[in-house]
């Protein structure tokens, strides 16, 4: 199976995970390819925001700790070839619930093996703890969204340094897929050296596609829409279509 995985992730809240997960999958669906969009946030926003009610039906919870096959979760969506395996605040007792499953950091990883796809796209809960463990164990690379703001170099030692110790005891082939800026205003000269620092930070590391500060995206998901369904002419939309030919370069598709 030669399905690739991300997990995007960054422990930090409201940086652009969500949005970044979403429309990089349904970018990625675009171009033909089978794509699964794993929403492992309680919050359930990459759920609701594709238009998937996680209300009905099995959940996230039930594939990861209940045994439920992977098919019986899985949604599609007004998207073509975009699914979504869909997560409610049922999910909150997953981190309680996971400490006492032998092999716990594996069991997204185990989850996901029976999908057929040929992207996997996860949607991290703004945290370090076990779900996000799951999934940096379960991935093949992590893409993490960097909001343009004074701070935005804070709390990244963290992350890398859990990337690095997943993929020392857990997952020895993790690579860092990228760093990509979000909710960039070019107004702005902050944005300028935030972009400067990061890059100076990452190096190749930092996608040259940044996305800037767009309406269309934070609205989006209240239409339960795609970005490319909402204003497929907005900036937003140019902007992760550009990050999504980036990422298929990096991966060798
Ligand atoms: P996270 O998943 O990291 O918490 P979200 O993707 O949910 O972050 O983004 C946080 C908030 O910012 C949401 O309301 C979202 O709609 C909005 N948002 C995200 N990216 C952008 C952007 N590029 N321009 C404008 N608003 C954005
Ligand atoms: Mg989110």
């Amino acid at each position: 199976m030669s399905h690739k995985i991300i997990a995007v992730a960054n422990q930090k809240g409201g940086v652009g995970k969500t949005t970044t997960a979403a429309n990089v999958a349904a970018g990625l669906a675009a171009t033909g390819s089978l794509v699964l969009l794993v929403d492992l946030d309680p919050q359930g926003n990459a759920s609701s925001g594709l238009g998937v009610d996680a209300g009905k039906g099995k959940t996230m919870y039930d594939v990861l700790l209940q045994g439920a096959p992977l098919v019986d979760a899985v949604h599609e969506t007004a998207t073509e070839n975009l699914f979504v395996l869909p997560s409610n605040n049922t999910l909150v007792a997953a981190e309680v619930d996971l400490v006492d499953v032998a092999k716990r950091e594996y069991q997204l990883q185990q989850v996901l093996a029976s999908g057929a796809y040929d992207y996997i796209v996860i949607d991290c809960p703004p945290a370090l703890g076990l779900l996000t463990i799951n999934a940096l164990t379960a991935a093949d690379s992590v893409l993490i969204p960097v909001q343009t703001e004074y701070y935005a170099l804070e709390g990244l030692g963290q992350l890398l340094g859990t990337i690095q110790r997943v993929r020392g005891q857990l997952n020895t082939s993790l690579e860092l897929l990228g760093v990509v800026l979000t909710m960039y205003d070019k107004r702005t000269s902050l944005s300028e050296q935030v972009k400067e620092e990061v890059a100076k930070h990452f190096g190749e590391k930092l996608f040259s596609t940044v996305i800037p500060r767009n309406v269309s995206l934070a609205e989006a998901p209240s239409y339960g829409e795609t970005i490319y369904q909402h204003d497929k002419w907005s900036k937003g939309a140019r902007a992760y279509k550009a990050l999504v030919k980036e990422v298929r370069e990096r991966l060798g598709a």
